[in-house]
Formats: C-alpha cells, sequence, structure tokens
C-alpha cells in the first residue's frame, strides 16, 4: 500500500552520491518541458558550456549520457573499441576492474596491468606492457579510485598513450570538481564522469568528452557498437551542434536542470577554488582523524582529497559503528569495498559534502560512537 515516502535527511560522506544542496534539489522541482521544446535546447546548449568548463576542455562532443557513471563507461568503451581491438586497463581497485570486464563483454583483447590495491597506477608497468603491445589502439585507466582513495597520474599516463599512437580513456566519476583535472592539457581523448559525486548533483547522469582524434575514431568504425542507446553518433544528432535536433531517446528533463544548477554552483565557486576546498578539507579531516588515531591506507603523495579510506579500528565491530553513525548522527560513511571489504572506512569529502561544519560534524560523530564501542 502507498504511504509518502520522507526520508530522514542524512550527511552523505562516503564514496558518492554526496549531499545534494537545496538548490539543485530546488531546480529539479521545476516544471518539466518537452525534450526539443525551444527553452530545453537553448538549456542543453548552457549545460555543455558548463560541462567544457568543468573538464577543461572545448571538445565539442562533450555532453551528459542520460544514466549513471557505469553508462559513460560502457559508451566510452563501446564507441572506441570494436571486437579483436586491444587496449591496455590498469587496474588498481574495483573500477579498473569492471573497466576490463567491460572490454572483455565488447570481444576486445585486454591487457591487463595490474597495481597492487592502495597503490597508484604504475607508469614503468604501463610503458613496458605498451612497448611489447604494439597493436594496441586504447589505454584506459581510472584517474580517482574511488574503491582505495588512490590518484593516478593521469597526465603522464595520457602523454604515454599518445606516444603510442593509442587514445586514453579516462575513468573522472570521483575527480571531476574534486581534484586538478585539465582534458585539453593532459591530451585526454575520452573521457566520463557522474553526477553524484564531487558535482553535488543527483545520481544517474554521466558528463562525457571525446576529443577530435576520438571523434575521427568513432567515425571510422567498421561495425555499429552493439548498443543502440550508447551509440554516439545517434546521440550526436540529439546533442550536436547547429543541426536541427533529432529524437533519440527522451532526455531526464528535470535531471537536466540540476545538473545545470550544480555546474552553475562550480562555475560560480570556480574550478580552481573548488580543488582547493577539497584539498584544504582533506587536511582538516586528517588532522581530525590523527587526533582518533584513525590511520589513512593510502601513502599521502597518492591521497585523494575527496576520498578517505582509513582503516577501521582493530578489535572493534566496524559495520556496527556505520550503523550507529547512521542512527545516532544521520551520517553516513562509506564501508571498505573488495579487498578492503570488513577492515576500511571511506569517508567521503565531495562537493557539498567537503564543508567544515560537515567534517566536523563527521569528526565529532565518529568520536562519540567510537568511544561508545571502546568503553
Ligand atoms: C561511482 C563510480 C563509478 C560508477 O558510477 P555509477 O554512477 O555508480 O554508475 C565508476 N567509476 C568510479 C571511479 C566511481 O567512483
Amino acid at each position: 500500500m502507498y504511504s509518502r515516502f520522507e526520508p530522514v535527511p542524512r550527511l552523505l560522506m562516503g564514496p558518492g552520491p554526496s549531499s545534494v544542496p537545496n538548490r539543485v534539489l530546488e531546480a529539479l522541482s521545476r516544471p518539466t518541458l518537452g525534450h526539443l521544446d525551444p527553452q530545453f535546447i537553448q538549456l542543453m546548449d548552457e549545460v555543455k558550456a558548463l560541462l567544457q568548463n568543468a573538464f577543461k576542455t572545448t571538445n565539442e562532443l562533450t555532453i551528459p549520457i542520460s544514466a549513471p557513471g557505469s553508462a559513460g563507461m560502457e559508451t566510452c568503451f563501446m564507441n572506441l573499441l570494436e571486437r579483436g581491438d586491444e587496449v591496455l586497463i590498469a587496474v588498481n581497485g574495483v573500477f579498473g576492474a569492471r573497466m576490463v570486464e567491460v572490454a572483455e563483454r565488447i570481444g576486445a583483447v585486454v591487457h591487463r596491468v595490474d597495481s597492487p590495491w592502495g597503490t597508484t597506477v604504475d607508469v614503468a608497468e604501463v610503458k613496458s606492457v605498451l612497448e611489447a603491445h604494439p597493436a594496441t589502439s586504447v589505454v584506459a585507466f581510472v584517474h580517482a579510485e574511488t574503491s582505495t582513495g588512490v590518484r593516478s597520474d593521469a597526465q603522464t599516463l595520457c602523454q604515454l598513450a599518445r606516444e603510442h599512437g593509442c587514445l586514453s580513456l579516462v575513468d573522472a566519476v570521483t575527480s571531476l570538481g574534486g581534484i586538478e583535472l585539465r582534458v585539453d592539457e593532459w591530451g585526454i581523448d575520452a573521457i566520463y564522469s557522474g553526477s553524484q559525486k564531487c558535482l553535488s548533483c543527483v545520481p544517474g547522469l554521466s558528463p562525457v568528452s571525446f576529443s577530435d582524434r576520438a571523434v575521427e575514431r568513432i567515425r571510422q568504425r567498421k561495425t555499429r557498437p552493439n548498443s543502440r542507446f550508447l551509440d554516439l553518433t545517434l546521440v550526436m544528432d540529439y546533442w550536436g551542434g547547429s543541426k536541427k535536433r533529432a529524437y533519440h531517446h527522451t532526455a531526464p528533463v528535470n535531471a537536466i536542470y540540476a545538473l545545470h544548477e550544480s555546474l552553475g554552483m562550480l562555475a560560480e565557486e570556480g574550478l580552481e577554488q573548488a580543488w582547493t576546498r577539497h584539498q584544504r578539507g582533506h587536511e582538516r579531516l586528517a588532522a581530525g582523524l590523527a587526533d582518533l588515531s584513525l590511520d589513512f591506507i593510502v601513502k599521502e603523495e597518492w591521497r585523494l582529497p575527496q576520498l578517505n579510506a582509513v582503516h577501521a579500528p582493530g578489535g572493534l565491530d566496524e559495520a556496527a559503528i556505520r550503523q550507529e553513525l547512521l542512527e545516532r548522527h544521520a551520517l553516513e560513511i562509506g564501508a571498505g569495498l573488495g579487498q578492503f571489504a570488513g577492515h576500511a572506512w571511506r569517508i567521503g569529502l565531495m562537493g557539498h559534502s567537503c564543508r567544515d561544519e560537515s567534517i566536523d560534524t563527521c569528526l565529532n560523530a565518529l568520536e562519540d560512537v567510537i568511544s561508545r564501542h571502546s568503553g
């Protein structure tokens, strides 16, 4: 039977979604327009421009895919790879491993470069595998591995890809808006992100951007991608430049309003200022965690400010603590994922969740609940 759903608000300080500011929720609730309404088409153009700003690119093909980050991942792989193509995928956590699964489903030949969990992608190893497999056409990796809290050197990896005649394919789901990311300057060819991490928008959209070289590769495909919905040549006819827009799918109109608002907030703050805010927030959190004797898993130089992976306190029931944080303090932090399950916490400082007051609330709540459990 129906009863009205009224969620108790939570402070979201896990691996995403992050807390959504009221401005964005209010934008979401404005009147729905037809998806080919001239007002909406104008909004689409503004969203493209704001996304170009956030990605630091002039790429014409810069749009939100109408589905979550996972669909952005599939869009990049589906469109850049054909059966039998060779792709190098660097794996240092859950999301790199997921890339392998996606590429294998396409029938691509995967050269997998593993780095231990909690460490950055090994650039020297990527180089030697590229030298061993000169037919490789795409190099893919995760810029900000949310499962471990590790940053990889996107600039160097993309440069390496280019030196070996490969396109670079970058997962920026957690990095966009949180840490330095320069699509044009770093020569990134294909990139995808998500609305619900450092952009603090509602979940369900995946901003993507493709360089001219990537678009050229897509236009020269011998076969069509095995997905009509994610086929960029068709998506481009809907989101594309000056031509008449053709119906491809119904855009999630209100979610686009929300994305427009969150990108507008990022532009108002300034992209560099947002990067700095995340770094400062991380330092504030790290100081408090040290006082609580909670140790980081990742070496300082690789740490993501927006995703802080720490060892859960030994001898205590970490799941019970997280449960109590939720019930007593309306605070969500992330559990360990994959190899880190059961003994790590992931504290997210993404977007709107990365403010001094949230950080202090989080630290106070941790102190309270840990002391209850230690008693
Ligand atoms: C969250 C995340 C994804 C998946 O995004 P969804 O919106 O959950 O589909 C992919 N890669 C990374 C690095 C992520 O953090």
